[in-house]
């Protein structure tokens, strides 16, 4: 928690603590509600999230009357924790149960994180004791494949990559392949992210999909957002989830970002969990995400 706190801090000191300023003044008036309204907005809590949570707040602090610090921030945790959704099952499904490797694809626009993702997921399923191998079916990026592989060295997962330029979903169907071959527990797929030509990504995400569902089924897709693009990261979002059934969200660069607010935007834009966390660019600094925890850190 210490360590999560450090890297949210950004979040912390606006949103959260922002918050908790305002609902301790003595005299909740309309223009304090709506500061109250503009910090839930800035941090990307979307307008309908923002919308419930104040609602919740004004009922609830009227019937609290005098307000301590420790009830108001009680108070906040809760209602902030039931507008994520303590409920969803965000368990990322990178094991098998009936033999043969889990499938995961990791998809995202280029730049978000999806390579070091991949890698750091590796490595959390690697210390797990977990045979993993990686499939570098971002052909189009010339170094994807190199970093990825290099991930894989450190972690100890075999990568398969194919020719500069070559095709993603034959990359991505030699590595289920292999990880059948191999008997290991998971295949991490890394895809191509270039957003410019929406048709082609569509055509491509989809044929990867279709091709690896050769094996059988994908087990899991995980859609890479960077937290510090905002509103721009929802529309990508709502892009691919017309692509392909996204499973579960991954937030990246929490730690650059006052706008944590946008794990409460995003999975009530796609209807699907966020299911871990990128901190920081160092390889342990991927977490799965806990509601509870995340507000704690916010809350200070
Ligand atoms: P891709 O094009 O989507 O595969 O993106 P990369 O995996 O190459 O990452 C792009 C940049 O974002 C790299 O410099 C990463 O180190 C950085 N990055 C990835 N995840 C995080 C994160 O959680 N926090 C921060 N601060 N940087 C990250």
């Amino acid at each position: 928690l210490v360590r999560l706190r450090s890297r949210l801090s950004r979040s912390q000191s606006t949103l959260g603590k922002g918050l908790l300023t305002l609902l301790s003044r003595d005299r909740l008036d309309e223009d304090t509600w709506e500061e109250i309204e503009e910090t839930l907005l800035t941090a990307d809590v979307g307008v309908g999230a923002t919308q419930e949570l104040v609602d919740n707040l004004r009922t609830r602090v009227k019937v609290l009357g005098t307000r301590t610090p420790d009830e108001l921030r009680g108070l906040l945790r809760e209602e902030l924790i039931k507008l994520i959704g303590p409920e969803l099952d965000r368990t990322v499904h990178s094991v098998k149960t009936d033999g043969g490797p889990a499938v995961v694809l990791v998809v995202g626009v280029n730049g978000v994180g999806k390579t070091t993702t991949t890698g750091k997921l590796a490595r959390v399923l690697v210390a797990d004791g977990r045979k993993v191998v990686l499939g570098a079916a971002d052909t189009f990026r010339a170094a994807a494949a190199d970093q990825l592989q290099t991930w894989g060295e450190r972690v100890g997962a075999h990568t398969v990559r194919g020719p500069e330029g070559g095709d993603p979903a034959s990359v991505a169907f030699d590595a289920v392949k292999q990880g059948i071959a191999d008997g290991v527990d998971t295949v991490l797929v890394d895809t191509a992210g270039r957003l410019h030509t929406k048709t082609g990504l569509m055509d491509e995400l989809g044929k990867v999909k279709r091709v690896v569902e050769k094996h059988g089924p994908v087990d899991e897709v995980l859609l890479v957002l960077d937290a510090t693009t905002g509103q721009n990261g929802l529309v990508q979002a709502r892009v691919f989830a017309e692509v392909v059934d996204i499973t579960g969200i991954v937030l990246t660069k929490l730690d650059g970002t006052a706008k944590g607010g946008i794990v409460i935007s995003v999975q009530r834009e796609l209807g699907v969990p966020v299911k871990l966390i990128g901190l920081g660019e160092g390889a342990d600094d991927l977490a799965p995400f806990e509601p509870g925890a995340f507000v704690d850190a916010l809350l200070g």
